[in-house]
């Protein structure tokens, strides 16, 4: 009878243990395992206006959301069958490490610290570093002249790790999202807000006349694909993806139809570095 019980209670801890695996994130995720199965979840940013935006009907636009949507239609996945979830910046790598998405698509820099946790397709398109300023302001030109600033930026982000390296001397506030800097830029609480000059541009077009991009952007920003490191199969198939989207015409689309409208220039068409 106790020797019953117990077994029972094995019994009962293993079909939990199973449970848990099967609801966390924890599973072996691949992406051509995800596509085949007919569902992706992808990563964006929610609140980047003509990259990654979450709209208040719940649709999502944006030059990010369009890459996502092509690279899941070549994968075989319809975009009624992808999930998105929010990855700001310092969840990125979690996020993929966890299994909870199977790629990112939120202004996403290829770094080499990056590539310890998560590999990337791409780039698919290249930015750089800038500065937002209201549009009244005429002291701040660029990044020297920063000094008893008070400069807002993303935590867990490229722009804010070269702040702390090259400019010790600015005071930095790390937030969690660029809209909360922009904000605190709107209502004085800060001078300038750093980040990619194609995510300035962005904000400046929501609120013309009253923010502006100044100076020249001082850094490159390779945005990838991120996906989990080991998964060199769907790394293949993101960056196949990423060349038809460009060589069919779909990439300048989606450029003019989402980032075009702030007035940011098309760029060159980048090229895929398949390392
Ligand atoms: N591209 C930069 C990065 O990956 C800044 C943009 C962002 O934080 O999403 O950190």
């Amino acid at each position: 009878m106790k020797l019953n019980r117990s077994l029972r209670l094995g019994a009962g801890l293993a079909a939990l243990a199973i449970v848990a695996t099967a609801c966390g994130g924890n599973e072996e995720r691949s992406v051509s395992s995800s596509a085949e199965s007919g569902n992706l979840i992808v990563g964006i940013k929610y609140d980047q206006p003509g990259l990654g935006l979450r709209n208040p009907d719940g649709t999502f636009t944006g030059f990010d959301v369009e890459v996502a949507k092509y690279v899941a239609e070549q994968l075989g996945v319809s975009e009624d069958n992808i999930e998105f979830r929010e990855a700001p910046s310092a969840q990125r790598e979690t996020l993929i490490e966890n299994g909870e998405v199977d790629y990112v698509v939120a202004t996403y820099s290829i770094t080499d610290a990056r590539k310890e946790r998560v590999s990337f397709a791409g780039p698919y398109f290249v930015a750089g570093q800038s500065l937002l300023v209201s549009s009244d302001n005429t002291d701040i030109t660029g990044p020297d002249s920063l000094e008893g600033k008070r400069l807002c930026s993303v935590t867990g982000s490229t722009p804010a790790q070269n702040i702390a390296d090259e400019f010790p001397n600015v005071q930095l506030q790390p937030f969690d999202t660029y809209s909360a800097c922009v904000e605190s830029l709107r209502n004085g609480a800060i001078d300038a807000v750093t980040t990619d000059d194609i995510i300035l541009a962005g904000y400046a077009a929501q609120y013309p006349g009253e923010l502006k991009v100044v100076g020249e952007p001082f850094t490159t920003e390779n945005y990838g694909i991120g996906l989990a490191l080991e998964d060199t199969e769907g790394r293949n198939q993101i960056n196949d993806a990423i060349e038809e989207m460009v060589a069919s015409g779909a990439w300048e689309q989606a450029f003019n139809d989402t980032v075009g409208d702030s007035g940011y220039p098309l760029p060159a068409e980048p090229t895929v570095d398949r390392y």
